[in-house]
């Protein structure tokens, strides 16, 4: 438990805007704790990691054209607004304890995007940080995906090492040093293209339909394919590669993990589309497009014959360690989303209580018991976000797993419930939501006095007001953020059937039917 008295910016003499962020040029914060003991804190604000990424030079495209300035396209902003929150809630006092904490590896104070959970608090603390980002974003704040790789990679390397007395752990463990001492925002990346889905990795007429090891040379390996649905990879400082599905020797080329700068020589990444999306270039574009400020992005990036150095290379034709760390990168991802889920949840509630109430239907009793509903599906979300991390356990390499079985459940759930709370948030908006004239209409010399004298309902709120809550709505349930929020919570982190499989796996039928011999009194019992 952090006590914290005093929270210090000190600025270094040099106010030079970095590059990539190094320690000279990055602020320092000091936080004093209980007035005598000092932890030097090193991460970067928010300003800083705006500035760090608009100095890289990414191969980024979008509708067919290259992208010069990512980080200032109208079309990408938003999504870098989300990241930049989590930089800017661990500046604040108030959200210490849960967005920052002491780096094992390092002894100082980090942001805990880039932790490895040293114990089941840890594991609960990441979920009510992601709450908290989902709250403040409405939107999926992407950074999560590297913060889930970390914890995978760091335990099945140690493993890997175990076995075949590689040095993977440690040279990734000094990844982890660079990443967290860099305050770095990660693209955890494992989903490949995938081609053909009948069959593995070397059957492809494509052999580029999974990414993998093209050539090996003493110095590092040269790697070809791509990764496919990548959140926030145009944010992201670098891109930590891992194998997409459990391998067998005959793929034992595409069994293959590293780390790679964003901007390296052969990545190219395209950005996806979203529905609604070209609202943003609009003239009037701050009440149609629901949240202006935030959003989130996935990427469909390339690796054109990339070298990655040794140094960087994390499994090298492992081939049966490639299910391990898919496996625990799911479920941590699996957990995740018991936490921003249930953020964006909140907000999502908020703006159905408020077009409520900007309809003048508050009281009305079923509009009440469908907010009760609402709010029930989602803490039914946390709670599983809750449970699988404090039933979570500590692994060979010292970092906490949360609890497989309860983690697949919190995503199962979250592939159903989210589309409950959106349908029941549909309901209390009503059609306007959908069918109302557009900002341009409402600011029209013209015919805006038609949209203003129409479209008020309680003389609680303006007309402008009514028209900004249902257009959160219509973000949050059909828009951008709607990706976010419903066809993610779908696919994100695996398809419903994939938490299916591994619930079968961890459910333990075996232990179960011996309770019911055991009561039933039926031969086989162990117990008589
Ligand atoms: Fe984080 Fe949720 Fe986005 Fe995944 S979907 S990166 S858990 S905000
Ligand atoms: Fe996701």
């Amino acid at each position: 438990m952090v006590d914290c008295f005093y929270f210090l910016l000190l600025r270094p003499l040099s106010e030079k805007k970095s590059d990539l962020p190094t320690k000279k040029s990055r602020v320092h914060f000091i936080l004093i704790l209980n007035i005598n003991l000092l932890i030097l804190i090193d991460m970067m604000t928010r300003e800083q990691y705006i500035e760090s990424l608009r100095k890289m030079k990414m191969n980024v495209w979008y509708m067919g054209e290259k992208i010069d300035n990512p980080v200032d396209h109208p079309m990408i902003r938003p999504s870098l607004n989300s990241v930049a929150m989590t930089y800017w809630l661990a500046e604040q006092p108030e959200y210490q304890d849960v967005m920052t904490v002491v780096s094992n590896l390092t002894g100082k104070r980090i942001n805990r995007f880039c932790h490895l959970h040293q114990s089941t608090e840890d594991l609960v603390n990441k979920v009510k940080m992601q709450r908290l980002c989902g709250q403040k974003t409405a939107a999926c704040f992407q950074r999560c995906v590297g913060m889930d790789a970390f914890n995978a990679i760091y335990s099945t390397t140690y493993e890997i090492d175990q076995k075949y007395g590689t040095e993977y752990h440690k040279r990734f463990t000094e990844y982890l040093k660079y990443v967290q001492d860099n305050d770095l925002t990660i693209d955890g990346a494992m989903t490949d293209p995938k081609g053909d889905r009948s069959l593995s990795p070397s059957k492809q007429s494509d052999p580029d339909m999974f990414l993998h090891i093209a050539e090996i040379r003493p110095d590092g390996i040269v790697v070809r394919g791509a990764k496919a649905h990548q959140t926030g990879a145009v944010n992201s400082h670098e891109h930590l590669i891992m194998p997409t599905q459990a391998m067998k020797e005959e793929d034992k080329a595409y069994a293959v993990s590293f780390a790679i700068p964003t901007d390296a020589e052969g990545v190219t990444m395209i950005y996806g589309r979203q529905s609604c999306d070209t609202r943003k270039l609009e003239k009037y574009h701050d009440i149609d497009l629901g949240n202006s400020q935030f959003g989130g992005h996935e990427a469909l990036v390339i690796f054109d014959n990339v070298f990655i150095p040794n140094e960087r290379v994390f499994m090298c034709q492992e081939y049966d360690f490639a299910g391990m760390m898919v496996e625990r990168f799911a479920g941590y991802h699996r957990q995740s989303y018991g936490g921003c889920k249930v953020g964006v949840g909140d907000v999502l509630i908020g703006a159905a209580a408020l077009a409520a109430d900007a309809n003048g239907v508050t009281k009305a009793s079923h509009i009440k018991d469908k907010l009760i509903e609402m709010t029930h599906l989602n803490e039914t979300l946390y709670s599983c976000g809750i449970a699988c991390s404090c039933e979570g356990c500590k692994m060979a390499a010292g970092n906490y797993m949360i609890n497989l079985l309860l983690a697949n459940v919190c995503k199962q759930n979250v592939t159903r419930l989210p589309y409950e709370i959106a349908r029941l948030a549909e309901d209390i908006a009503g059609g306007l939501m959908v069918t109302m004239p557009s900002e341009a209409d409402l600011r029209s010399k013209e015919i805006g006095h038609y949209v203003e004298k129409y479209l008020k309902a309680s003389p609680d709120f303006t007309t402008e007001e009514r028209m900004r809550i249902l257009r959160l709505i219509e973000n949050l349930t059909l828009g951008t953020a709607a990706v976010g929020y419903r066809t993610e919570s779908m696919h994100g982190a695996g398809s419903p059937q994939a938490q299916r499989i591994m619930i079968s796996r961890q459910g333990n039928l075996e232990s179960k039917k011996q309770l019911a011999r055991d009561i039933a009194k039926i031969k086989g019992s162990e117990k008589k």
